[in-house]
């Protein structure tokens, strides 16, 4: 995981590796998330004998957060096809870095899903909190985080806020800059996926 986080922050990378890296990496990070999905018992006969084993007994609801999210819903689709998705679309104002709302599309009935909120950057905290907010909001209650490069700062806020969401991330990197960036981070992720820039 660590090998395909140093190219994704690697400048020189170019949209196309980009967006394959980020698939790649957010497998890895989805299946970890999942990993303790709810199971029950269950067998099936095969062409020998019974054999027994257990089935996921979860519905998962996943939630990119526009438009940077997007980069990583493939990757938790390919884990879990099943999944309902719904979307939300939040903007970051570049000069105060407050996230305002503009989109939100949400599956029903989220109080007794498995909810993952997808969003590649969790860096001062604010679109997060603000997207977790809305999924409360919708009845969610089990809820995970999956980013790819998360801050000091956006950890704290989101436990402050909402401390029984999980994050999942393989990497805390040193802050945010003067611009709300990560620093080393990787830069603008949405930018770097699309080419943007
Ligand atoms: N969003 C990004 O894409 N990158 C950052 O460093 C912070 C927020």
């Amino acid at each position: 995981m660590q090998d395909i986080l140093l190219a994704l922050r690697d400048t020189r990378t170019d949209p196309a590796t980009f967006r394959r890296l980020g698939t790649r990496i957010s497998v890895l990070l989805a299946a970890e998330a999942l990993r303790d999905l709810p199971t029950r018992p269950a067998s099936v006969q095969t062409p020998l004998s019974e054999a027994g084993g257990c089935r996921v007994a979860a519905d998962v609801v996943v939630v990119p957060v526009l438009r940077a999210g997007l980069g990583m819903l493939d990757a938790v689709l390919e884990m879990w096809p099943a999944a309902r998705v719904g979307h939300i679309g939040l903007q970051r104002d570049e000069m105060t870095a407050v996230a305002s709302r503009y989109y939100a599309k949400l599956p029903a009935r989220l109080g007794d899903s498995f909810v993952m909120m997808i969003d590649p950057m969790l860096a001062t905290g604010g679109s997060a909190v603000a997207a977790l907010d809305m999924l409360r909001e919708a009845g969610a209650r089990a809820i995970r985080i999956i980013c790819i490069v998360a801050a000091p700062e956006g950890i704290a806020l989101v436990e402050r806020h909402h401390p029984d969401a999980h994050i999942f991330t393989p990497v805390v990197d040193a802050g945010l800059n003067e611009h709300k960036y990560i620093v080393p981070g990787l830069g603008d992720f949405g930018d770097r996926l699309y080419g943007t820039f």
